[in-house]
């Protein structure tokens, strides 16, 4: 799922590359392939209207990074519209306060809610919790068995007509007298959540809806769950509707985000029904299941690797006030090993060089440097300066041969060691000094290596 999308959205990105800044052009220019990236992710159009105009605006307003580039910028914009459509922030379940929480399924036939209800109880499971399955769906054949095939598979008990729980209605037939029989079941044996499977439809049916609806009040659910397969695209946005409309719920189960349809759904489903979605299913296997993440999922359409992290960290290592300082000092040529030091924290601030490489998308062209990069370079020139005096640091001139010798054994570094500092630092100053004259930035010189 999302693959089209990320590869479309990965050439927008990879068109401002290289970009000094964004002009009105650029900015028209990637909304309209962004526009285009979405529609054809089969996202639904009052989305992707608001996406796209939401990215125009901040592409042009006052989110200006001194720490990032214009392409970076534009990647972390989209990054963020991506996690707010998605639903901003997780959303997780909420448990009862007293009694056992109730957990109601509710879904077109097909979409997988058995399924689902046995995965959802095995994570409970994973989280401490002690689940009972309920089956409801009396209607479609074998929906019970099913059902206790798969509570056997999580070991996770199932309350069911054939087990004599009819709810007080002899012919096995009465679904909103199960699901009421097993919260008093639930109560009596101490489980603490109950999963009520509900009966589906293979298209959205008034008697279907009406059922669910007595059942959600015979059982007054702490959260409805509206489960639904993520392939069927557009439709499952309607489907949506029609729950919302004819039962309610609070929250979405996507399944099948292991297919390849083209993710639409998810993308729209928040926006349109204003729930999120809470989980997601992705595989047969009773483990293919977990929390949904908007900002995990974002990282993943954005296929970047850990970039945001990195842009991220990017920010908030880089200090305007000391580049600035750094700047001006510059221009009057008094760039001392102090400030030299200071660079060089900058960027371990950013952790480890090889982490932050290893982040970076493409990195596994690069791996042949990574192996050989020595992170504890960084150190070792930390150590050299720290040796010298404060006005050796200002002005390195003044170390004469057997101060060398000294700050070398102090760092417990040779002499080689502190005069090819010594060197770089000077070759950095006169890099930098052309640089500032020449008005462009002078980022990070004479990095190690
Ligand atoms: P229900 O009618 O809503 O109860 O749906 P089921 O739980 O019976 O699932 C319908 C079919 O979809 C079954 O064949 C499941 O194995 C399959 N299924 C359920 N969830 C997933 C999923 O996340 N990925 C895939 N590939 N198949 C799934």
């Amino acid at each position: 799922m999302f693959a089209t999308l990320s590869d479309r959205l990965a050439d927008t990105f990879k068109n401002l590359r290289g970009k000094g800044r964004l002009s009105e052009a650029d900015i028209d220019a990637t909304a309209r392939e962004i526009r285009i990236a979405l529609l054809e992710a089969d996202v639904a159009l009052p989305v992707v209207k608001d996406f796209v105009a939401a990215v125009k605006e901040r592409a042009r307003g006052e989110e200006v990074s001194q720490a990032l580039n214009p392409a970076q910028q534009v990647i972390k914009i989209v990054n963020d519209e991506l996690v707010e459509i998605l639903g901003g922030e997780t959303r997780r379940l909420r448990y009862a306060k007293t009694g056992p929480t109730v957990i109601m399924l509710a879904g077109l036939q097909g979409a997988g809610k058995t399924t689902l209800a046995a995965k959802l109880a095995l994570w409970l499971k994973e989280q401490g919790k002690s689940p009972l399955l309920v089956a409801c769906d009396l209607q479609r054949p074998n929906a019970v068995q099913q059902l206790q095939v798969n509570g056997d598979k999580v070991g996770v008990p199932v309350f069911a007509p054939e087990a004599g729980n009819t709810g007080g209605n002899e012919d096995g037939g009465d679904p909103v007298g199960v699901a009421r029989a097993s919260i008093e079941e639930a109560k009596r044996r101490l489980f603490d959540v109950v999963i009520v499977d509900t009966a589906g439809r293979l298209g959205v049916d008034a008697e279907m809806m009406g059922q669910a609806a007595s059942i959600r009040d015979a059982v007054q659910p702490d959260e409805v769950l509206f489960v639904v397969d993520a392939m069927i695209g557009q439709d499952a946005l309607t489907t949506a509707q029609a729950f919302l409309d004819g039962v309610g719920f609070d929250g979405v189960v996507l399944t099948k985000l292991d297919g390849d349809a083209r993710g639409g759904a998810a993308l729209s489903i928040r926006q349109v029904t204003g729930r999120p979605v809470m989980f997601a299913s992705s595989g047969e296997k009773m483990t293919d299941f977990d929390v949904f993440h908007p900002d995990r999922m974002a990282s993943r359409i954005l296929d970047m690797g850990d970039v945001m992290t990195l842009i991220e960290q990017a920010e908030k290592a880089f200090d305007q006030e000391q580049a600035l300082k750094a700047a001006q000092k510059l221009s009057g040529g008094d760039f001392t090993l102090d400030d030299f030091l200071e660079q060089m924290q900058q960027i371990k601030k950013l952790g480890s060089m090889t982490k932050i490489l290893k982040m970076l998308p493409g990195a596994g062209q690069i791996r042949e440097q990574l192996e050989n990069f020595d992170e504890r370079e960084i150190d070792r020139v930390e150590a050299i300066i720290r040796s010298m005096t404060p006005a050796e640091r200002d002005n390195p001139k003044i170390i004469d041969g057997s101060r060398r010798a000294r700050i070398a054994k102090g760092a417990g570094r040779t002499v080689a060691d502190v005069n090819g500092l010594v060197d770089r630092f000077f070759e950095a100053r006169k890099m930098m000094m052309q640089m500032a004259r020449g008005g462009g930035f002078a980022g990070v010189p004479g990095m190690p290596g």
